[in-house]
């Protein structure tokens, strides 16, 4: 029955052996794909499973900054064993690998690799610069962990991956993010929290406890002179952070505990009685005077152990500070049972100044270094200022004594930093408000072990707090939040509502491949004029697709010519109420002797030999495709050509493109600069499922959400007292205009008529009073506003250059006709070259135009807040302010043309501008159950609560994860779908390195698995 068993077998060659049979058969897949029969309904809202029972898993994403190690491998094993047991039990187990490849991992690595020592250095550099480098190290390691994934034998697919950095990832956590501030659960708070003082940013408090370390830091015992005493009596307050002492405003005192009062070589010393031993025990000869309850000091004065921060006004103004205060926190029976209070940087003190009405003072910044304020010690890092500190205040007899001790300190879990307790904005979720669900969710999940689900998992969540999600850093998904200092914020959640509120700079794309058609039944090859027609079943997909696209003013659908998606085009077009355009770029690969040719693909040894074939060539062609037809490079050529045409002609607008399969992935690549080699080993694109994109036009690429990108995206805000009530004026006629001859930066005087509409329209506001008149430095404009300042009485009359027309290179001098003759615009209603959509032979871009017309609305926001301005221009710049001020769509700024000398009123307000901060990378991987599925922005997702194939049936990683990613998992789904993440999930024990610490990429302390 088996074949005998060679004694001399060597395990990995057999191994070897294994891999390479999975590969040419390519049995992972093929597992999958058995366990999905037939099609649904609605390919574009199936599951890839189709019929077959579902079983979920999810796949924690590991970072993409190291290479796996033997932690990955244990994990690695479970993750597989079960989906594979799964699969056999006849469900359907989809698995696809995760990388998480945003956050301060990344960001470490690449400062360190460029020698960049802060953040400043970052931001002068340019934050793009960063993210460029991060972004392109990224997926430095994906081969490595593929060997090594692959040669463990684990079924993963690596090819349909999830990333946190792409746009649609990106999209969900913003999702995700809105709905969190929709439900009330987010808000932006004041408080105590550990921060980084090198990567200068806050972190959670379940960071914080990643890096716990035992160290040697240095306390003090203080001695603070009462005021008011006949003789010279100190009390003696400790502290563990003498740096912080400088800015200590008041001191705490145990009320009910006892305390004693000694006399020590002349002088008297205060202390609680319990510490008496200790505190003496190197004093030749004392004598305890005096034995009282803390309260009795409640309410005295000392003296500070420096003066100069009496001085600061909060300070002055303040006649609580520099006393002693009741606190019931304070132990009696540790240190001197007195401690400082010192509001601004830590948790209890700040309840203790809050409650007691003393300042806040912050003279230390977030990289840890002493601000102006501290006077000799000004710009030193607080640990090395603090032994000059202790240095001065001994030599002025103000210290009784100084000690090392040891304890566990905090540390950076990316760079080993000591954390500093500091008082910052951040914004947090309500992680308290929703505990009890999160613990009615854990209780419907199962564990390996079991007792960590009530023991170390349960009680972290029953100890849960808020969770500080902002990062103070560059390389991670924005925070969606844009405001200003007047009142005015939105929370933006999603690419479209992006693009709602600077419509003028995207283009919306949506790429579907045609319903199911005659010859894909049989199959044929059909790449030629006019194919099959679609079969009734295509149609009625189309129908339903439609269905969807109801509300999106969609006013155009390209398709290719061929039968079936000008027939898919039709149906839709009609059902949302748009145009068909057929272009011929869009037409299916072209088969060559093919065509119309049927291939047995049900043959296996055939399909196997293609397979290897596609194996051995590593090009993007699928393994249907044969020598002689169109290749990958072909098509892309052609939908590149089709992309690059009609983007510009659709700013603002939506845009169906009906295509083919092949074309599809083409357009895949083309916007999201995916290797197409790993498109093709993606699902192939199902009959109608449509691919969205967006494309931004100022950078000429796919709309990214990274911090560089969104940055520099405005818009205005409501009207205030800030605001610019500004009177658009165009120049009068010059001679060009007469004949119509684009004049752009071409300097024209006007002409005897321009002075008399210059004049008329003096007359016309003359009832009307101005602070000031700007006007472009082109002699037609600067003319038209001198005349009007005159007759109007305004004294201030400036000129600035950035009110110039667009400059049209080439095409100045031109007549308007001949050029729309030769470059047609089909948006143009009244015949004007300024907001064509082509640029001209040097000329500038659209893209550019707009920037400068928003550069003039932020110099007028901040030169002439709340002022009456009269703005003289020229036609195009008009326009280009008008569509920055009211977010015109470009069909509307086209057409938006302003007469001679005409007047045009509006308000300018003060622009909102987004927050700079990124969120904490945790909350990327504990959102990859929505965000892996770009839920809820696919087409079905409409239909649903909850995501696909949520909650994971299954989920597996180390111990260390209950207070990370089991742990974020937790709190977001709780958040938004009331539900656990999960509902079984096996924990590993974590494989120490040799030298008995965590394996740990970053200290690279283990052998190459390999
Ligand atoms: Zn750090």
């Amino acid at each position: 029955m088996f074949d005998p068993v060679d004694p001399k077998q060597s395990l990995p060659n057999l191994e070897e052996g294994i891999l390479r049979y999975w590969r040419e058969e390519d049995i992972f897949k093929r597992s999958l794909k058995q366990r999905s029969r037939g099609t649904a309904n609605k390919p574009w809202d199936s599951p890839q499973g189709g019929d077959s029972e579902q079983y979920s898993f999810y796949d924690g994403p590991p970072f993409a900054t190291g290479l796996p190690h033997y932690g990955h491998l244990l994990a690695g094993t479970i993750k597989d064993v079960i989906p594979r047991y799964q699969t056999m039990r006849g469900k359907y187990v989809e698995r696809r690998f995760g990388w998480d490849c945003h956050g301060l991992p990344i960001e470490n690595m690449i400062e360190q690799e460029n020698n960049i020592k802060n953040k400043q250095e970052i931001e002068e550099r340019g934050v793009g610069w960063f993210n460029d480098l991060c972004r392109a190290s990224v997926q430095r390691y994906t081969g490595e962990w593929r060997k090594v994934v692959e040669r463990m034998g684990r079924w993963v697919d690596m090819d349909w991956d999830y990333r946190t950095m792409d746009a649609e990832y990106m999209e969900s956590m913003w999702w995700a993010f809105s709905e969190l501030y929709r439900k009330n659960l987010l808000y932006e708070g004041h408080k105590p929290m550990h921060i980084c003082p090198r990567c200068v940013t806050p972190l959670s408090n379940f960071e914080v406890t990643q890096g716990y370390k035992d160290v040697d830091d240095l306390s003090v015992i203080w001695k603070f002179k009462l005021l008011n005493e006949k003789d010279p009596t100190f009390v003696l307050a400790w502290t563990t952070t003498p740096w912080s002492t400088l800015s200590t405003m008041g001191l705490s005192i145990h009320p009910d505990a006892l305390y004693v009062k000694a006399l020590v070589n002349g002088e008297y010393i205060i202390f609680a009685k319990e510490r008496l031993e200790d505190m003496l025990k190197e004093s030749a000869s004392y004598e305890v005077v005096d034995e009282f309850a803390g309260n009795t000091l409640v309410g005295a004065q000392y003296e500070h152990i420096v003066d100069w921060y009496g001085a600061l006004p909060e300070v002055r103004e303040n006649p609580g500070v520099y006393h002693l205060y009741a606190g019931d926190y304070v132990d009696p029976a540790e240190g001197t049972g007195i401690v400082t209070i010192n509001g601004s940087y830590g948790e209890i003190d700040m309840e203790a100044a809050k409650k007691n009405g003393i300042p806040f003072v912050m003279d230390v910044d977030m990289t840890g270094h002493f601000t102006d304020m501290a006077g000799p010690y000004a710009g030193m890092y607080v640990k090395d200022a603090e032994k000059k500190l202790i240095a001065d205040a001994e030599a002025k007899g103000k210290v009784w004594r100084k000690a090392q001790f040891r304890h566990s300190y905090p540390h950076c879990w990316r760079c080993d930093s000591p954390l500093l307790n500091y008082a910052t904005s951040s914004w947090f979720v309500k992680v308290e408000e929703i505990k009890e669900k999160m613990l009615r969710n854990n209780a419907k999940t199962e564990w390996m072990p079991a007792t960590i689900r009530d023991g170390r998992y349960g009680k972290w969540l029953e100890g849960a707090r808020d969770w500080a999600i902002s990062r103070n850093r560059y390389w991670g998904t924005p925070l969606p939040i844009w405001r200003n200092e007047h009142g005015d914020m939105d929370v933006i959640g999603s690419r479209d509502e992006l693009m709602n509120e600077k419509r003028i700079r995207f283009t919306k794309i949506t790429a579907l491949r045609h319903g199911e058609s005659e010859g894909n039944l049989i199959p044929i090859y059909q790449g030629k004029v006019p194919g099959t027609n679609l079969t009734q079943s295509g149609r009625k997909q189309a129908k339903e697709l439609a269905k969807h696209f109801k509300n999106e003013k969609i006013r155009t659908v390209y398709c290719s010519p061929l039968s079936r998606t000008k027939q898919t085009a039709e149906i839709l077009a009609k059902q949302i109420g748009a145009e068909v355009r057929v272009d011929e770029r869009l037409r299916e690969v072209s088969f060559g002797e093919y065509e119309g040719k049927t291939v047995d693909f049900s043959d296996l040894s055939f399909l196997k030999a293609r397979r290897a074939h596609k194996l051995e060539t590593g090009k993007p062609e699928s393994i249907y495709h044969f020598e002689g037809m169109e290749t990958w490079n072909a098509v892309a050529e052609r939908i590149g050509s089709f992309l690059h045409e009609i983007l510009p002609k659709h700013r603002s607008e939506h845009v169906l493109v009906v295509t083919h399969a092949d074309p599809i992935q083409n357009i895949r690549s083309f916007f999201t600069g995916q290797d197409p080699m790993k498109l093709s080993h993606q699902p192939y694109p199902r009959y109608l499922q449509p691919y969205t994109f967006f494309w931004d036009h100022d950078r000429c690429e796919q709309m990214d959400l990274h911090k560089d990108k969104v940055d520099e995206i405005r818009w205005q805000g409501s009207a205030c007292e800030k605001s610019v009530q500004l009177t658009l004026v165009r120049h009068g006629e010059t001679d060009w205009n007469t004949v119509k001859r684009y004049q752009g930066i071409k300097d024209l005087p006007l002409n005897d008529k321009g002075k008399q509409q210059a004049a008329e329209l003096a007359k016309k506001l003359r009832k009307q009073k101005f602070d000031v008149v700007v006007s472009s430095d082109l002699k037609r404009a600067a003319e038209t506003a001198q005349a009007l300042a005159k007759e109007l009485k305004i004294s201030v009359c400036e000129q600035w250059e950035e009110l110039r027309e667009r400059g049209h290179g080439d095409w100045e001098g031109q007549l308007v006709q001949d050029v729309l003759q030769e470059y047609p615009c089909h948006k143009l209603k009244k015949m004007s070259l300024n907001f064509h959509h082509n640029t001209a032979a040097k000329g500038e871009r659209l893209s550019d135009f707009l920037a400068r017309a928003e550069t003039v609305c932020l110099r007028l926001l901040k030169k002439y807040p709340g002022k009456k301005v009269l703005l003289v221009s020229h036609g195009g710049t008009e326009k280009a302010l008008r569509t920055v001020i009211e977010n015109l769509s470009y069909e509307e700024a086209v057409n938006a043309q302003p007469e001679k000398a005409a007047a045009f009123v509006t308000s300018l307000n003060p622009f909102v501008s987004r927050i700079p901060e990124v969120v904490d990378c945790w909350f990327e991987s504990g959102s990859m159950p929505y965000a892996q599925r770009h839920y809820p922005f696919e087409v079905g997702d409409r239909d649903r609560k909850t995501p696909p194939a949520f909650p994971a049936d299954f989920i597996a990683e180390g111990l260390d994860q209950t207070r990370a990613w089991f742990y974020t998992l937790m709190v977001l789904s709780t958040a938004l779908f009331n539900e656990t993440p999960f509902r079984h999930v096996v924990v590993n024990g974590i494989v120490l390195a040799e030298d008995g610490k965590k394996m740990s990429k970053r200290l690279r302390n283990y052998p190459d698995p390999m």
